[in-house]
């Protein structure tokens, strides 16, 4: 394991874990409510360009980035976006979790209240419809 493996931000499909299918899309919706898109622009700092961590490109002044709240790393919009929809929980940098601590209780409480009652036999189709 090389340096250069902790800052791949390889998506591989291998790694991806079966969630309850039909809690995915709502915490997704919840974490993207919780972590504000802004204009890079907004938040940059005197340290000059950063890159995102994802698709490895400087920011430009009109981005939208995605600013982690428990890390404080940053993202844009659609790379972060796109890792969300992976079902992924935490910073594609750092591993550390989306939802901070203190504020896991109230995530939970807004999944579950935003996922209602579980429509779980409904989700299941035959695998054979998509082929
Ligand atoms: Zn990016
Ligand atoms: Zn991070």
């Amino acid at each position: 394991m090389g340096l250069s493996s902790l800052v791949e931000p390889a998506i591989e499909p291998e790694q991806l874990e079966p969630g309850p299918a039909q809690s995915v899309s709502s915490a997704a919706a919840l974490i993207r409510e919780m972590l504000p898109a802004v204009k890079y622009a907004e938040i940059v700092s005197s340290n000059g360009p950063e890159s995102c961590a994802v698709c490895l490109y400087e920011y430009e002044e009109e981005d939208e980035i995605r600013r982690m709240r428990n890390c404080r790393h940053m993202f844009h919009r659609c790379c972060v976006d796109r890792w969300i929809d992976h079902d992924r929980k935490t910073c594609p940098l750092c591993r550390k979790p989306f939802v901070p601590d203190e504020l896991q209780e109230d995530f939970n409480e807004k999944l579950w209240a935003a996922s209602g009652i579980p429509d779980f036999y409904s989700e299941y189709s035959p695998i054979t419809n998509f082929l």
